[in-house]
C-alpha cells in the first residue's frame, strides 16, 4: 500500500491501474479468447515471455486490476483471483500437497474448509488440527512431512484468535508454509504478512465486496516465502525468479487446470464493493463492540463471544494484533430460551448464512452451516448446540441494540 490512508487507496486505485480512459472503474471485459495480430505474441505470451491474455479461464485485464488491487492491500508481491473463497482455498490445498505430505490445521475453521480436509485425506494427505490459540501445540503436531500449516485470523463461531505471530515463529524455524485465511479481519484489520505469512487466502465475497451481490476469492503471495525450498514445485514451474514459482503453479495447475475462474463483471462488483471496506468496518466493529457489551450485560443471555471484550480468552492479544476486534460475534441464550424464537424475534436482522455483509445476519450454527460437521466435530471447534452467529453490519447502531433487546424481552 501506498503511504496515504486505507480509503484513500481504496477509492483511487482502480481509476490508476487504467488510466487510458480516464473511467473511474475498469472496464468489464467479457471477451473469452484475446487475439494477436502476430502468431509470435500468442507464442510468447503461452511461453510466459510476454504478458497478455489468452484466454479468460486464467485472467481478463478486469480481473488483473482485481489482483493488483489485493495485492497491494496485503502488501504481497503478487495474486491470483478465483470464483470464490472455496475456490482459492481449495486451489492452496490440490497444487501444492502431493500424497504422502501432512498439514498442521487449526480445529477451528470454517466449515467447508474443513470439509475439505476430508476430501484431502482420501488422496493420502494427512492432516492434524489442532488448538491454534497456542503456536506449541502447532509445533508439537508438525512432523517430518509436515509441508503447509492454515489457519484463520479470528475463527467463526467461537471467535478464537489463533497466536499468528507464535506460528509464524514456528514456521520459519522449520521452513513451513504458512497459509493464513485473513477472510474474518480482511487487510484493514491486519494485513497477514505482518505475522510472517507466506501466503494469504480470503473470501472476497465478504468484507472486500460487501454488498452480497458477487462471490470471488484470492490467494496472495507474501513474497517472505523461499520456494526453491519447496519439494512439491513441478520442474515446469521452476523457472524465472524462484519468488514466482508458488503463484505460477497455483495458476497453472489450479486456475487454468480446476477452472475455477471469477467472471469480469463479478470482479468489477468487487472492487466497487471494496471502495468502502474500510468506512464499512468501521461502523461494523462499533456496532459489534457495543453489541456484545450489551449482550454481556443481558440476563437473558448466557455466553457471548467476542475478543473485543475483556472477558476473553485471547482479549490481549486481539489488542495487539488486529485494529479492532472485527464484526462477527456469537452468542448462547439461558438454558431454556429458544435460539430459533429469539431469531424470530429480531426484526431488522436477518436469518441468513454469510458474513461481512453491510446488514446484519444470524443463524442457529449448529442446526445449519455446522450441522453436516456432527456433534463430536463441534465439541471439539467450540460449537455450543445452542449458539448463534452473528455478523454485524452497518445498520445505525441505535437501531441495532434496540432490535436485539426487544427480540430478547419477548422471549419467554
Ligand atoms: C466465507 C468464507 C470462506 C469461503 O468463501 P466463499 O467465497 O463463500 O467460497 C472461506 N473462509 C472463511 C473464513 C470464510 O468466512
Amino acid at each position: 500500500m501506498s503511504a496515504k490512508g486505507i480509503t484513500s487507496h481504496l477509492v483511487h486505485f482502480e481509476r490508476r491501474a487504467t488510466p487510458e480512459s480516464g473511467a473511474v472503474h475498469t472496464p468489464i471485459f467479457n471477451s473469452v479468447p484475446y487475439g494477436y495480430a502476430k502468431a509470435q505474441d500468442l507464442v510468447d505470451v503461452f511461453q510466459g515471455k510476454q504478458a497478455g491474455q489468452a484466454y479468460a479461464r486464467q485472467s481478463t485485464p478486469t480481473t488483473d486490476v482485481l489482483q493488483e488491487h489485493v495485492t497491494a492491500l496485503e502488501g504481497g508481491i503478487g495474486s491470483l483471483v478465483f470464483g470464490s473463497g472455496m475456490a482459492a482455498i481449495s486451489a492452496v490445498f490440490l497444487t501444492l500437497l502431493k500424497s504422502g505430505d501432512h498439514i498442521v490445521a487449526s480445529q477451528y475453521l470454517f466449515g467447508n474448509t474443513s470439509s475439505v480436509f476430508a476430501t484431502l485425506q482420501g488422496f493420502g494427505i494427512e492432516v492434524t488440527q489442532v488448538d491454534v490459540t497456542d503456536a506449541n501445540e502447532v509445533a508439537a503436531a508438525c512432523r517430518e512431512n509436515t509441508r503447509m500449516v492454515f489457519t484463520e485470523t479470528i475463527a467463526n463461531p467461537g471467535t478464537q484468535v489463533a497466536d499468528l505471530k507464535g506460528i509464524g515463529q514456528v514456521c520459519r524455524e522449520r521452513d513451513l508454509l504458512y497459509v493464513v485465511d485473513g477472510t474474518m479481519t480482511s487487510a484493514v484489520l491486519l494485513p497477514p504478512k505482518e505475522v510472517g505469512a507466506h501466503l494469504v487466502v480470503n473470501a472476497l465475497s465478504k468484507y472486500f465486496g460487501g454488498h452480497g451481490a458477487a462471490l470471488g476469492g484470492t490467494v496472495t503471495d507474501t513474497g517472505l516465502f523461499n520456494w526453491e525450498s519447496y519439494p512439491n514445485i513441478f520442474p515446469a514451474y521452476r523457472t524465472g525468479e524462484s519468488k514466482g514459482w508458488g503463484l505460477l503453479q497455483i495458476k497453472k495447475k489450479g486456475l487454468r487446470d480446476m477452472g475455477g475462474c471469477i467472471s469480469s463483471e463479478g470482479a468489477h462488483q468487487l472492487m466497487v464493493g471494496a471502495e468502502t471496506m474500510a468506512l464499512r468496518l468501521e461502523r461494523q466493529c462499533a456496532n459489534a463492540q457495543a453489541l456484545a457489551e450489551l449482550l454481556e450485560a443481558h440476563p437473558k443471555v448466557a455466553k457471548v463471544y467476542y475478543p473485543g471484550l475483556e472477558s476473553h480468552p485471547q482479549y490481549r492479544r486481539t489488542q495487539e494484533l488486529f485494529s479492532s476486534a472485527g464484526a462477527i460475534l456469537s452468542l448462547e441464550l439461558v438454558d431454556g430460551l429458544d435460539c430459533c424464537e429469539f431469531l424470530d424475534n429480531l426484526d431488522l436482522v436477518i436469518n441468513a448464512t454469510h458474513l461481512g455483509d453491510n446488514r446484519t445476519l444470524a443463524l442457529p450454527v449448529a442446526l445449519t452451516i455446522y450441522y453436516e460437521m456432527g456433534a463430536e466435530a463441534r465439541a471439539a471447534a467450540g460449537i455450543a448446540d445452542s449458539m448463534v452467529r452473528c455478523s454485524i453490519g452497518i445498520e445505525d447502531t441505535a437501531d441495532l441494540l434496540a432490535d436485539f433487546t426487544q427480540a430478547l424481552d419477548k422471549l419467554a
